[in-house]
């Protein structure tokens, strides 16, 4: 029995994959939205390994990454933090993280969970046909992307959310700057990028 009072015949499990560099409330609010509307039991959050579209880009040390998106779920019961893309060697493919959950959980029903942006570039993932099989897709809406992608018919679902313009490109920027990120990442997460200086210009 779900916490809405449902009955469901197997566990429903969310997956919210990301950089999380750092992770942030409009990753929290998506991921929290979609276990209410979907009636998850469970949402893991994976962050990625080396992500596929970010090969060009400095990103931070996965263990930094790990540890704050631990901070910043443990206070939600249903919320986990899963390393199966971080231990991974190589490349991100969502393919790989959903066969390394499905093999984890054989029976349950699995929802992704994508942004309006990653969801526009789906097409491009690898095996993307065959993702469809393995879980459902729910796209989130973003401030500042389209809804209006053309999505493969009947294989991804939109949602509309609670609209957060934050992006953790903006939340490196300030924290790069000196600028206040409070509110725009959980408290633990404003110290831990404080206290390990995650962001500083001599950071890289
Ligand atoms: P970056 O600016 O470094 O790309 P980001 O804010 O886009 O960071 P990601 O880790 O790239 O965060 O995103 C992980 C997932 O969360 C993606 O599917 C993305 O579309 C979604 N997402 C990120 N921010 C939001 C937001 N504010 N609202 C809804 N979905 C979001
Ligand atoms: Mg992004």
């Amino acid at each position: 029995r779900s916490a809405r009072g449902n009955w469901h015949a197997h566990a429903r499990i969310g997956i919210m994959g990301g950089t999380f560099d750092p992770i942030h409330n409009g990753h929290l609010v998506a991921a929290s939205e979609v276990a209410w509307v979907y009636d998850l039991d469970e949402v893991i959050f994976v962050p990625t390994g080396r992500p596929v579209f970010k090969l060009d880009k400095h990103v931070t040390n996965e263990e930094d990454r790990y540890l704050m998106t631990v901070i910043a779920t443990a206070s939600n019961p249903k919320f986990v933090v899963s390393r199966v893309d971080i231990d991974r060697p190589g490349v991100t493919y969502t393919i790989d993280t959903l066969r390394d959950i499905r093999a984890r959980y054989p029976d349950a029903e699995l929802f992704f969970i994508t942004g309006a942006d990653a969801v526009a570039e789906i097409m491009r993932w690898k095996d993307a046909e065959r993702m469809f099989d393995i879980a459902h897709f729910v796209a989130v809406t973003r401030p500042g992307y389209s809804s209006k992608v053309p999505l493969p018919a009947g294989k991804v679902d939109m949602l509309e959310i609670p609209a957060l313009a934050i992006s953790s490109t903006d939340v490196r920027q300030r924290a790069r700057n000196g600028e206040p990120v409070w509110y725009l990442v959980p408290d633990g997460v404003v110290q831990y990028i404080a206290k390990h200086g995650i962001y500083d210009e001599d950071a890289k």
